[in-house]
């Protein structure tokens, strides 16, 4: 076909669908060939919205020089050199100009490294294809091509809609208004606002309810969505709470030394000293005392953490997550699929008069049906058991795959078990589709708990309506039974519910399936069919208990979590005792504790007040609505919990986005979860959770192990300074040494905090009370020894190196050396807050040994290179001196081990 595809500029909205249809040489049925595809995915480019043009080079690199610390040593820097210092005023320079590398490339990797994340969780879209129904990645749709929507789903691009049951859509994307908008397929006049365009769908816009079917007529740039991005275009920031709140405090750091500086200028000034020198004095004072590697450390150290977690298959959509993960007191999970293998087998078929079990495993439909005689199950004869298996298989949107030998679903597991044990039986699903035409659908929701459809019955011609869903829903629909014989009795709701109990108290997933001849006036017409068929009237059929089995890694990461002090608590739209009896599989329920297991029922008829508490006793929560998971996680926080929720579903997603932690499964998700999300796990399985907040600790662990390791440098050296213009001594430690100090050992000794590799005692702890300050006050404390012995150490030695025979230059490079090798050293007793250094093994981190031997070459190259002497005002010093730098560690890590030994909780 060469029909020219029209231009984006085309007013769809107001053509007839068929005529769009026809303009994008399309077929209304059949979709676009793979051919034309292709063809017009080359012309069209791909499905994907151009990169944020974020700031350009030169703005991003001027950026890293926007920083109220910068700003003091660059003026540092000019005045030095107007006081004709020169080689200082170059090392401040240079030092500026590292920084902003160092920061432009760590910025660059880690915005390049959360863009990778973000295109491992790919939108798919379900497209027809040469006749075939398809799932493919959203970003290969082109025009022309016919998208199917569902609940859930992320409209993929701009379509004209052409289909639709009871559409539904969320445009707040793009015209940020929250309440759905219903679609209709009339044709419009073409003037009109985009957010009255009711027989469009556009891009990134949110499928609430019902379903339809619509023609691509723009992708990418061309959507509405990136006319809008185009206007905003904004690139994402870095910016975490953490990462903010040091930004305010290094604010506030800067302020304060810039004053205490000033200070020690005028007492100086006022002791008579030399002008020039007391300036530079107060200048070393300021470069010292600010922390300039503590904001790259705080963004590589959370970059770390997204990459360790991706590796464990949870990706990170928002950096601030990774913190947040860490402190998490309470996971709210979902049984199905999170839980459990999401692997639905029927094992047993009850009907009013019956009961019969299923041979045979997974989706291959190789087994048989017998009853408790062992004789095979008289499949044609029985009416109700093949009703039951009719509604099974008809009243159903999965499909069965079978490649390479394997059998798959394609859709919802638990209809894939139903068109298994319909096969089994020898109604395959051609058969039935035969059998039972389907005219119409009340697709399946988690709110309404079942599903139903209408048919025309070809064996007599006439019609039937058939339901399958929660037992108690569909005995709500029922008033009468089926026999086996074809005769329709009241109903004996009682024996039902007993035998689903039975059935459910084995940890199976219970289904009734329920039908009802269609013989009223008009009730064969598919635009009537809708709630109001359903209600009474219909004939239960029968049960359906499929087995599910608890996935193997799930009780022990729920027994991980509890020694963690982090409560696990099961969401479940499924029946109570399934939920309990899996709940006991996997460990999350020891005895049956009073209040332990709650019903949406009960949750709604709790009293408000009561409302938190009970939350917060119970472990199991089945039969929950959507709308009560976000009740829940309000409780939960109310009760000062941090809450990691899970969620697949569209009503799921305002749960997810109140969590602190709101998880998405990747395969079973819907797109809206996985937008509303933080967290994405691409297994689906619970145990990634648990590893997630593993990562999430050491994390934490790490960040608060580098500001523990980094700040006393810069304490020290600010204290250093002040002791020397008060006592009017000479100057320990140089300007230029404290930048060298500050910039070699920030880069190859702190960061390799990083890497360290989490303690073995992160998931037996208690998570982190989310009011406790970043530092403790123990660490305050030890950051202050740490201080104390830094000052106390380079000034002993600098003097006692004047005292006997040393002169200036060479006393200062021993108290530079003083700082870096104590630092050095004090760094083995970061690796761990609590555990001795000893304990942890001195080499279990290979890149501090690594970090540790670049730092010991820097030391030996600005104590004896000539050129780095002259640049840096330092001396080549001898064997003995070194000895005594030594020393001065030992003794002071011999003093913090102490404090360490002595403040460690006891176990
Ligand atoms: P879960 O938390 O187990 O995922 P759901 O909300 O998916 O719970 O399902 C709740 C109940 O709805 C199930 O116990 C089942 O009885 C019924 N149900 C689930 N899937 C379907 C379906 N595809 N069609 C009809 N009923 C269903
Ligand atoms: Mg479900």
């Amino acid at each position: 076909m060469t029909t020219s595809v029209a231009a984006s500029t085309t007013v769809h909205h107001g053509l007839a669908a068929h005529e769009v249809v026809l303009l994008l040489g399309s077929d209304p049925h059949r979709g676009l060939t793979d051919r034309e595809v292709a063809e017009r995915l080359t012309r069209f480019g791909p499905n994907t919205l151009p990169a944020p043009k974020g700031a350009g080079l030169l703005v991003r690199i001027l950026r890293q020089f926007h920083n109220p610390l910068i700003y003091v040593l660059l003026a540092a820097g000019a005045i030095t050199a107007g006081l004709g210092e020169y080689v200082d005023s170059a090392v401040i320079f240079g030092v500026v100009v590292i920084n902003a590398v160092v920061g432009f490339i760590q910025e660059s990797k880690a915005e390049a490294a959360l863009e990778g994340l973000r295109s491992m969780v790919r939108t798919r879209a379900k497209v027809v294809r040469d006749g075939h129904e398809r799932i493919v990645p959203s970003d290969e749709l082109v025009p022309g091509d016919l998208v199917l929507l569902e609940a859930g789903d992320k409209v993929p691009a701009d379509l004209r809609l052409t289909r639709l049951v009871e559409l539904r859509v969320d445009e707040s994307a793009l015209t940020g208004e929250s309440v759905p908008v219903a679609k209709d397929e009339v044709v419009l006049p073409e003037a009109i606002p985009v957010a009255d365009r009711h027989n469009m769908a556009y891009s990134g816009t949110l499928v609430t309810t019902g379903g339809g079917a619509g023609i691509v007529v723009a992708t990418g740039a061309q959507t509405e969505l990136g006319e809008i991005h185009r206007l905003v275009g904004a690139a994402e920031t870095l910016a975490t709470p953490l990462t903010r709140k040091l930004a305010g405090f290094s604010r506030i750091l800067t302020v304060g030394i810039l004053a205490l500086a000033a200070a020690t200028f005028g007492v100086g000034l006022w002791r008579g000293q030399d002008a020039v020198e007391t300036f530079t004095a107060a200048i070393a004072l300021a470069v010292g005392a600010i922390p300039e590697g503590l904001p790259a450390a705080v963004t590589i150290t959370l970059a770390i953490g997204v990459a360790r977690m991706a590796r464990r298959r949870a990706v990170i959509r928002r950096l601030p997550a990774v913190e947040t993960l860490g402190g998490t007191t309470v996971i709210c999970t979902d049984k199905t699929g999170t839980l459990t293998e999401n692997q639905m087998t029927v094992r047993t078929l009850w009907t009013p008069g019956d009961r019969y079990e299923v041979t045979g495993s997974g989706y291959a439909p190789d087994g048989t049906l017998h009853d408790s005689a062992d004789a095979p199950a008289p499949v044609e004869a029985d009416r109700a058991l093949r009703w039951s298996l009719l509604a099974g298989a008809a009243c159903n949107d999965a499909a069965l795959t079978h490649e390479d030998g394997r059998w798959d679903v394609v859709g919802d597991p638990t209809e894939g078990a139903m068109l298994v044990v319909a096969a089994k039986a020898g109604l395959g699903v051609d058969r039935v589709a035969g059998l039972l035409p389907r005219l119409a659908t009340i697709p399946f929701s988690s709110e309404r708990q079942y599903m139903a459809t209408l048919h025309r019955d070809t064996a007599n011609g006439t019609h039937v309506v058939l339901a399958k869903g929660g037992v108690e829903r569909v005995l709500d629909l029922c008033d009468a039974q089926l026999d086996a014989d074809g005769t329709v009795r009241p109903l004996d709701r009682a024996t039902a519910l007993r035998e689903a109990d039975d059935l459910a108290g084995r940890g199976l997933r219970v289904l009734a399936t329920a039908m009802r001849p269609a013989t009223g006036p008009g009730e064969n017409r598919p635009d009537g069919f809708g709630e109001d068929s359903l209600a009474g009237g219909m004939v239960l059929t029968g049960l359906q208990a499929m087995l599910d089995p608890p996935r193997a890694a799930a009780t022990a990461a729920v027994a991980a979590c509890r020694t963690a002090g982090i409560a696990v608590k099961m969401i479940t739209g499924d029946h109570v005792a399934t939920a309990t009896a899996i709940a006991g599989q996997v460990g999350l329920l020891d005895e049956r504790a009073e209040g332990a297991v709650l019903t949406g029922v009960e949750l709604a008829a709790l009293r408000t007040e009561d409302f938190p508490e009970a939350v917060n006793r119970a472990a199991v929560f089945a039969r929950v609505s959507p709308e009560q998971k976000l009740r829940l996680v309000e409780a939960l926080q109310a009760r000062g919990h941090v809450v990691a929720m899970t969620g697949d579903g569209v009503n799921d997603a305002p749960a997810l986005r109140q969590a602190g932690i709101g998880v998405a499964m990747g395969h079973s998700g819907t797109e809206v979860a996985k937008d509303a999300a933080d967290m994405v796990l691409t297994d689906d399985d619970f145990a990634t959770i648990e590893a997630a907040v593993e990562e999430g600790r050491g994390v934490f662990d790490n960040l608060t192990k580098f500001i523990a390791w980094t700040l006393p440098t810069n304490i020290g050296e600010g204290l250093v300074i002040l002791a020397a213009i008060v006592f009017g001594a000479a100057l320990p430690i140089l300007p230029t040494q404290i930048l060298w100090i500050n910039m070699t050992t920030a880069v190859a000794l702190g960061l390799m905090l990083a890497f360290e590799p989490k303690e073995a005692s992160i998931m037996t702890r208690p998570p982190r009370d989310p009011d406790q300050p970043l530092l403790t006050r123990a660490l305050v404390m030890r950051i202050l020894l740490v201080s104390t012995l830094l000052v106390a150490g380079s000034w002993w030695l600098f003097q006692w190196e004047l005292a006997n025979g040393a002169n200036l230059t060479e006393a200062r490079t021993a108290a530079m050396n003083v700082f870096v090798v104590v630092e050095a050293f004090y760094l083995f007793s970061c690796r761990s807050l609590t555990r001795s250094a000893w304990r942890i093994g001195l080499f279990t981190n290979r890149w501090i040994v690594v970090g540790g031997t670049v730092q010991a070459v820097g030391q030996l190259a600005i104590t004896y290179l000539p050129v780095m002497n002259t640049i840096f005002g330092t001396a080549p010093i001898g064997g003995d001196v070194w000895l005594r730098v030594l020393a001065v560690a030992v003794a002071a890590s011999l003093v913090v081990a102490v404090d360490k030994r002595l403040r460690r909780p006891r176990s």
